[in-house]
């Protein structure tokens, strides 16, 4: 029998309803039960693939080549689950595939509806992802009492009553916000929240509560009383110092028991988060600290480079340090000069983009890295910038770049390539998803990877253009990494000899990094780092 979690959020947003979901999937992956996590999104996008980073973060890429909500990381770097298109729905999905289906008649002489055309469409979407799995964890997106919420709370009520009792559990993530000047936790936003949840017909049964102070008896005891909920099943969700900690700290207030008891599942008597505690201890012991420079035109917004700060974390993971990062914004290098702007940092990474804002402060960055012989990761556009960096003040063509950003360019060192020449829309018609590359002996990837043969996902529509393959490898520049089957360059290194760390991917090994298993060349660039300082 398969058993739904669904987790909703209240009060405000970005309270980490991922990060919750995620926990709550590795402590019942640590019972030994086989999870699955999707996430509902309530926006019309039929993917984030469109929107800009400042507006919703990154978009993680999965191994079938998906365009979807940076949640997905949390689920894959947290448990075993592996993402798929299935498992990131959006409301534009689900009105596409209605409006699809009245279009060709399947509803034929029926008044098409919310309730139950959009509604069952969102259920079968939620069963879709529980094949191979005991239980499925569904985040809904948005805060309850939003609009565009309500078509994904009604089908999840209604699974409530189709299914058997302990079948379903609804968890509810809430804000007990602390009143400085009443020194006071405040209970009331939370009784809001949930007696909002209950007029729609979903009772949960488990509180998490975001708080920056411990809560009390008491006030347990209160919101326990207020929202109809048993008070051991109000858990404390206290600020972190790191996102690591957040299975532990659920797991000694017995979140993992209560969740199997209401789903009528049975518990293990060891817990086996063995492997959480190893790393947590490790960030908490070393007293060793990096500073890295990400130099981006994203580094605004914390939520744009997710999946970057979180390699990096388990880059240093493997190397026992603490990662400081230090935020370079591309745009004021362009301002201020790169020399100040890189003060201090051991180590530089570059990741990818979109458009032309942005991009001399990038290539600046590059020749400074390159000329300093500090150690550098280039990722997707930074791959790109620091092609056209070599190209221009090294290989002597001045006018070098990328058609992305100027098509009139005599030297286009990064281009389309004929299959995408011919793209005329823009959702979902990058090179996205996995595909293979084959790494040259005695290259920095290649020692990094230990195999002649990798698999990492893209998510890109420009590539470096073969005609200037031949300069390049003459004035030093290693082609470590190329696409198996189509002769595309994949990563670009400059030779040991002339630089300690050079190493530029058109691919993202960000998204492929777990805390439990740094990915290779993060754990390479912070080790040369560390050599560096
Ligand atoms: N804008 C570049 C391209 O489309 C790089 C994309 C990226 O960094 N993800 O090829």
């Amino acid at each position: 029998m398969k058993k739904f979690i669904f987790v909703t959020g209240g009060v405000v947003s970005s309270l980490g309803k991922g990060i919750a979901s995620a926990s709550i999937g590795a402590l019942l992956e640590a019972q030994g039960y086989r999870i699955s996590l999707l996430k509902l999104d309530p926006y019309l996008n039929v993917d984030p693939g469109t929107m800009s980073p400042f507006q919703h973060g990154e978009v993680y890429v999965t191994e079938d080549g998906a365009e979807t909500d940076l949640d997905l990381g949390h689920y894959e770097r947290f448990t075993n689950a592996r993402m798929t298109f299935r498992n990131n729905v959006t409301s534009g999905q689900i009105y596409n595939s209605v409006i699809t289906k009245e279009r060709e008649g399947a509803y034929l002489g029926k008044t098409v509806q919310v309730v139950p055309h959009i509604t069952n469409e969102i259920k079968e979407r939620i069963n879709a992802v529980s094949e191979n799995a005991d239980i499925v964890i569904t985040e809904i997106g948005g805060t309850v009492g939003d609009i565009e919420s309500l078509p994904f709370l009604e089908s999840v009520r209604q699974m409530h009553v189709q299914l058997t009792e302990n079948d379903t559990l609804h968890i509810h993530l809430t804000l007990i916000p602390y009143i400085g000047a009443a020194g006071e936790l405040k209970t009331k936003p939370t009784q809001h929240s949930v007696g909002r949840l209950r007029e729609i017909g979903i009772q949960p049964k488990i509180l998490l509560c975001r708080t920056e102070k411990q809560l009390n008896d008491e006030i347990k005891e209160k919101i326990a009383l207020f929202c109809n909920v048993r008070k051991e099943a109000v858990i404390e969700a206290i600020d972190a110092d790191q996102v690591y900690e957040i299975p532990l700290l659920f797991s000694r207030q017995n979140l993992d028991g209560i969740i199997l008891e209401y789903l009528g599942l049975k518990r293990k008597k060891g817990n086996d988060l063995k492997k959480w505690k190893k790393i947590v201890g490790t960030l908490r012991q070393t007293d060793r600290e990096l500073v890295i420079g990400v130099v981006g035109k994203y580094v605004k917004l914390q939520d744009s480079y997710k999946s970057i700060y979180e390699a990096l974390v388990h880059g240093g993971i493997a190397n026992k340090t603490r990662i400081i990062y230090k935020k370079i914004d591309s745009e004021m290098i362009e301002e201020k000069g790169v020399e100040s702007m890189m003060e201090g940092v051991s180590g530089v990474i570059m990741p990818g983009g979109f458009g032309i804002r942005g991009i001399e402060g990038m290539i600046s960055a590059v020749k400074y890295v390159r000329e300093k012989r500090i150690p550098f990761l280039g990722i997707c556009l930074g791959m790109q910038c620091s092609a056209i960096e070599i190209a221009r003040h090294v290989c002597g063509m001045q006018d070098a770049s990328s058609i992305e950003f100027h098509p009139q360019s005599t030297s286009p060192v990064i281009c389309l390539m004929p299959e995408q020449n011919a793209v005329k829309t823009m959702g979902g018609t990058m090179r996205l998803g996995a595909y293979p590359c084959t790494l040259k002996k005695n290259t920095h990837s290649f020692g990094a990877y230990r195999k002649n043969r990798i698999d990492e996902r893209h998510r890109h529509r420009y590539e470096f253009n073969n005609d200037y393959r031949e300069v390049f490898k003459k004035n030093g520049v290693v082609f470590a990494g190329t696409c198996c089957n189509k002769n595309l360059v994949e990563i670009i290194e400059l030779d040991a000899r002339k630089h300690p760390f050079f190493v530029a991917t058109q691919f993202h090994p960000e998204f492929k990094s777990k805390p439990f298993s740094p990915h290779p060349l993060f754990s390479a660039f912070i080790k040369a780092s560390i050599a560096k300082r």
